[in-house]
């Protein structure tokens, strides 16, 4: 076995013993491989030891993979979106997790519009507050929920949620239930519950995951240090 393939089944290992404790199913829990830095090459050791669901955070770095790699694999945006970038994101990505404010996603779903798609989207949310990060506050993504519910174009699948770095991974736990327990009040009055919580990466996926994630971001922990 690869060394990539080793720590994806060590991950794997690790999403099941996680689940397990809280009595959740390991299949509602989706790894996703972050890609960004590593070379096509590294992703396809990851890719012939199964791996689907892959992750980058820049548009020209995942321009430059997409065509090396099987067009079977599918595409995760998780960096920040500029809005210049928005109409060659769309298309080529399964998923994007960092829909950081309701102007970005008013211009998604206008974009979406024109090229005929309905994105699947995450919304982004800096609860943390921290200046360094993108994403709605809570106040905001009470303030705008309705709006961005009558944006027609968009599917919003859920939250993503990028905690404020620490030692210890326990630390990133009341970040995760936080997150949660605001899916959970957002959904009220909707006719299902929110189905995915983006959260977790190398260092803290498996304290994301007993708090409910349902895609962790993993980049380190498979490809080794960038
Ligand atoms: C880079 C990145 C990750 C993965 O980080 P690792 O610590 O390498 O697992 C996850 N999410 C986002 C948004 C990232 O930019």
């Amino acid at each position: 076995m690869s060394d990539v393939a080793t720590h994806l089944a060590d991950i794997h290992e690790n999403i099941r013993a996680a689940c397990a404790r809280v009595g959740r199913d390991a299949a509602e829990v989706t790894l996703i491989a972050v890609t960004k830095t590593f070379s096509a090459e590294r992703v396809r050791e990851a890719v012939d030891a199964g791996q689907i669901d892959v992750g980058e955070n820049r548009l020209q770095e995942a321009e430059s993979k997409i065509p090396l790699l099987p067009a079977s694999l599918r595409w995760h945006y998780i960096g920040q979106l500029q809005r210049n970038k928005v109409r060659k994101v769309l298309p080529l990505f399964a998923m994007i997790h960092s829909i950081d404010s309701l102007r970005l996603a008013q211009y998604t779903n206008e974009v979406a519009r024109e090229l005929g798609l309905f994105p699947r989207v995450f919304l982004q949310v800096n609860h943390a507050g921290e200046e360094s990060k993108a994403g709605f506050s809570l106040e905001s993504l009470r303030a705008e929920w309705e709006t961005l519910l009558g944006l027609d174009r968009l599917e919003i699948v859920g939250l993503m949620t990028v905690p404020p770095a620490v030692e210890d991974p326990e630390q990133s736990r009341p970040w995760f239930a936080a997150l949660r327990e605001l899916r959970d009040e957002l959904s009220r009055g909707m006719p299902s519950t929110l189905p995915y919580l983006s959260m977790g990466m190398s260092g803290d996926y498996v304290v994301a995951i007993e708090e409910g994630a349902t895609h962790v971001r993993v980049g380190s922990a498979i490809f080794g240090s960038r």
